[in-house]
Parts: structure tokens; C-alpha cells; sequence
């Protein structure tokens, strides 16, 4: 990820504070991690430069020596890491039926977590609520609180103001419109608080801790009650003019289709998110095919994680409402392949843990409708983060703040 990214601020910094910042970054996110020498070599600068800068760094207590780096025929390279113990960082997945949240070290360890269903339609206040409430249960259930936190990372499912911290026009969470997340967050909690799009989390998380470490061009689609794609483009997260970029759930993938949360007709989350795919299964239920959907407590409570838990178990109408859900997947981003080039597609959100089963017809629909260069060059694979991209990516965020404040003298 290039450093203009995540750090617009460093153009404020001076030379030594740069050269910290980027070995902490190189620290955090070299695959394998990363020794003095190789750190030297990275830099550009003499081990004695190094030397000075790592004695900064451990001196602060935000890094640490480890001499568990892999062996290369003789001894052990000593490597650098992030101090696990300096401080705590929270990543919340704000998502339209579920939320999740964890609590990590300094080194990125999950030491906590929960989640639990919560329908995003309710009022941003009373949501807020209950999510500190969870907070403060989560963080007490690992003897920590609040102000062991150093920073909290938030993902949520709509197209967010950065600068305001804010969602914007979000369709599956009318009542937050210009709703001042970021602000209310940092009231309730007093620790600094980041706002991103669920799917962009989602791609950083699985760039710094899943299936997409070291890719330069990469795109994250979050399958959830909404779709959503995070897009890394030559090592940037993209967000184009007004945040709205990778709004993929709203590709119209069927002429005539469904009506759609936003408006239109056919969009791709009308026909693959969440919400058709518990539809589909009701009508299936209702037209007395033979699935185990059916004994599932009301029809009308029936979910799309009902329906791949049911695919899992070999359901058969279950496997072919996924298939097509994938199918229209595969329709969207094989436009997406053709358009933007990516080197890997994760797909990520509840849904997805189904694996193959949602995967393949999407690989076979990308094979078909996109370029053969392109479609050769794609890997597409499961978020191996799994429910955690999100959050994850929330903690890379809040570790941004963090060491901001950290190295700010
Ligand atoms: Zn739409």
C-alpha cells in the first residue's frame, strides 16, 4: 500500500519521523517479517541510520526484537515486530442484519470478540447504543477498558464521507444519511475514531492479514444483505470522486429484474445479496419443494446464512439458489475483471464461507464472459479472514491513528 494512501498527513513530517514511519510500516506489513539489514536495504539507508531509528522505536515501546524469524541454513535472523503489548485497537463491522467486533493487541492478535444480530434500520443512536454496550462487555470479558484502547476502526455498509465522517445517501441505511458517526463515536467512547466503507475495510484487511498479502491489485467483494466491492488499485485503496467507487451492488446484472434498496432495477444485490437469497428460499418453501429450509422455525424468518448452512449440508435447493446467486456474481465481476485488471477477487461476507460452492459459478462465469488475458491473470478466492476482513481492516485503521499520535514529536 503506498504510503500517500493511509498517511496524507506525511507531508508534514519531517525526514526522521518519515523514515519511522515507513520502517514501522514495512515492520507491520512485510510478508515473513522484516530484519535491520533488510530494513537497511529497503530504506536505503546505513545500518547505522537504522540502528538509530530502531533505538527510537523500542525505546517508545512500539516495537520489539523476535529471534523467531524462519532459518536460512545458519543462525536465526533477529526479526522486528510490532510490541504486542503497547496498547489495545478495536475494529467494528457495522453490517445491515450483524455486527461484529474485536479487540487485538499492538501486534494485530485477536484477544476478544463478538457478534450479534442487530438490524442496521433502527435509529444510528439507539444502534450506537447497543453497540457500546457490546463494547464495553467485549472489552470487560478480557479484563481491558476503554482506556486501554488506543484507537477504534468502523466499517459500514454505504459510501462514506471521509472528511465528515459521515454516510452518505447509504441505501440499506436510510436513517443514517449525513448521521455523524465518526463525531457521536468519538463522544461515546473519548478515543479517537476512523469511518470507512465495509468492502474497503474489507480489501485492507485482507491485504495486511488474509488471502491478499503483498497483491498490488486486488478487489474485495463483500457478500452480505448488501454487495459491496473494496478496490486496491496499484497498491491504493480507490474511492473515486465521491466515495461511492466499488458500489458494485448496484451493477445491473438482470433487464427487468427486481426492484432494488436504491431505485433501480436488476441491481446485482437485487439478484445475489442477501436479501433475494432469503426471498428465493421462502418461494422455494412456499411452493412445497423438498428442502431442509423448510423445517427451518417460520418461513418468514428464514435467512440467506440459513440457506448456505443448508448448501453446506448437501441441501439441494439451497445449492442451486447459491449457484445462482454466484452466477450473477460472476456476471458483475467479470465486468469488473475486464475493467479494473486484478490480480486476485476475494470474496468475502457471511454468505461467502460457503466456499466452493458460491465460488465456482463464479469462477465459471468469469471464465466465460471476461477477456481470456485478463480472466487467466485473476485468482478468485474466500476471504481467509473470513467474518474478520472487515474488522481487521477496521484495525489496521485504528493502528494508523494510533501510531500517527504515537510518532507525532
Ligand atoms: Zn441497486
Amino acid at each position: 500500500m503506498s504510503l500517500d494512501t493511509l498517511y496524507p498527513s506525511f507531508v508534514d513530517c519531517n525526514v526522521k519521523n518519515i523514515n519511522k514511519r515507513v520502517s514501522l510500516e514495512l515492520i507491520r506489513f512485510t510478508p515473513g517479517g522484516v530484519s535491520r539489514s533488510e530494513l537497511a536495504r529497503q530504506l536505503g539507508l546505513t545500518r547505522a541510520a537504522v540502528t538509530t531509528i530502531i533505538g527510537d522505536l523500542i525505546e517508545s515501546g512500539l516495537v520489539h526484537e523476535t529471534e523467531d524469524g524462519p532459518a536460512t541454513g545458519g543462525r536465526r535472523p533477529i526479526l522486528l515486530e510490532l510490541n504486542p503489548r503497547r496498547g489495545y485497537l478495536v475494529g467494528i463491522d457495522v453490517g445491515a442484519t450483524h455486527y461484529g467486533m474485536l479487540v487485538t493487541d499492538f501486534s494485530g492478535r485477536v484477544v476478544n470478540e463478538v457478534e450479534a444480530r442487530l438490524d442496521i434500520r433502527m435509529s444510528p443512536d439507539s444502534y450506537l447504543a447497543k453497540v457500546d454496550e457490546a463494547l464495553r462487555a467485549m472489552l470487560g470479558g478480557a479484563q481491558l477498558g476503554l482506556d486501554d484502547v488506543l484507537a477504534i476502526g468502523i466499517g459500514v455498509p454505504g459510501p462514506i464521507s471521509s472528511e465528515a465522517g459521515t454516510v452518505v445517501a447509504p441505501p440499506i441505511m436510510p436513517g443514517w444519511d449525513k448521521y455523524p458517526v465518526r463525531l457521536q463515536a468519538q463522544e461515546l467512547w473519548g478515543r479517537p475514531v476512523s469511518l470507512n466503507n465495509d468492502a474497503e475495510l474489507g480489501a485492507l484487511g485482507e491485504w495486511a492479514h488474509g488471502a491478499g498479502r503483498g497483491e498490488r491489485h486486488l478487489a474485495y467483494i463483500k457478500v452480505g444483505t448488501g454487495v459491496g466491492a473494496g478496490l486496491l488499485l496499484d497498491g491504493k485503496i480507490f474511492r473515486g470522486a465521491t466515495g461511492c467507487a466499488g458500489e458494485i451492488g448496484h451493477v445491473t446484472v438482470k433487464d427487468n429484474g427486481p426492484l432494488c434498496t436504491c431505485g433501480n432495477y436488476g441491481c446485482l444485490e437485487a439478484m445475489a445479496g442477501g436479501g433475494a437469497i432469503a426471498k428465493k428460499a421462502r418461494e422455494a418453501v412456499l411452493a412445497g419443494k423438498r428442502t431442509q429450509l423448510a423445517s427451518i422455525r417460520s418461513v418468514e424468518e428464514i435467512s440467506a446464512r440459513d440457506v448456505a448452512h443448508a448448501a453446506r449440508l448437501g441441501d439441494l435447493v439451497a445449492q442451486q439458489i447459491m449457484a445462482e446467486a454466484g452466477g450473477y456474481l460472476g456476471i458483475a465481476i467479470a465486468s469488473l475483471v475486464n475493467v479494473f485488471n486484478p490480480s486476485m477477487i476475494v470474496i468475502g461476507g457471511g454468505v461467502a464461507q460457503i466456499g466452493d460452492l458460491l465460488l465456482d459459478p463464479i469462477r465459471q462465469v468469469v471464465r466465460d464472459r471476461s477477456l481470456r488475458s485478463a480472466a487467466q491473470a485473476v485468482r478468485i478466492t474466500a476471504a481467509v479472514l473470513g467474518r474478520r476482513s472487515t474488522s481487521m481492516g477496521a484495525v489496521v485503521q485504528a493502528l494508523n491513528i494510533a501510531l500517527d499520535q504515537l510518532t507525532a514529536n
